[in-house]
């Protein structure tokens, strides 16, 4: 099972994600986790990860790609995954469909949770509040930046998603366990 999560920052993707991966035993790939893992590290790679994860901008697709398709060749990753925050890009998505042909897999579900923009910056707003400020990326001035990001570059792959008839919609304006039911129901 290949699972991809869209939605804008906010959406509740990372929440979703936990639930999928308990209930069909598979694993999150979340590049922003594993960016924030490389800026705590403080790899060179890191550092300059931090800089545009801080502006609200992306970080290169050579980038995202490399650390995916390293990713994904381990073997916990066999069972299946759940791509949470990537592609971000047409490229990306690109990169993934090759990635995955020459592996002979492909993608099981590609789910978009639709969210009215008004409401992430109070989510953002709270969840900022609830981790005690651990993403320097919570802010509302940062977060204008990024759903200006994501409208304008990671939007576009909706469409590109759904020429290939492979995209499925979940309204996240719904509370955490309606939208949970939501993911069960298409992906059960
Ligand atoms: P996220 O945790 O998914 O909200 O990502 C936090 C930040 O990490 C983003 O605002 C980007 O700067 C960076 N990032 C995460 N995933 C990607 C990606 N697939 N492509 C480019 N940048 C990314």
């Amino acid at each position: 099972m290949i699972i991809i999560l869209l939605g804008p920052p906010g959406a509740g993707k990372g929440t979703q994600c936990e639930r999928l991966v308990e209930k069909y035993s598979i694993i999150q790939l979340s590049t922003g986790d594993m960016l924030r893992a490389a800026v705590k590290a403080g790899t060179k790679m890191g550092k300059m990860a931090k800089e545009v994860m801080d502006r609200g901008d992306l970080v290169s697709d050579d980038i995202v790609v490399g650390i995916i398709a390293d990713r994904i060749a381990e073997p916990d990753c066999s069972r299946g995954f759940i791509l949470d925050g990537f592609p971000r890009t047409v490229k990306q998505a690109e990169a993934l469909d090759k990635m995955l042909a020459a592996k002979g897999l492909s993608l099981s579900s590609v789910i978009s949770m639709e969210v009215d923009e008004k409401v992430l910056f109070q989510r953002i707003e709270k969840r900022a509040a609830e981790t005690g400020g651990a993403r320097s990326d919570d802010n509302a001035e940062t977060l204008k930046k990024r759903l200006v990001v994501y409208r304008e570059q990671t939007a576009p792959i909706i469409p590109y998603y759904k020429e290939k008839g492979a995209l499925k919609t979940v309204d996240g304006m719904q509370d955490i366990d309606s939208v949970t039911k939501a993911l069960y129901a298409i992906l059960d």
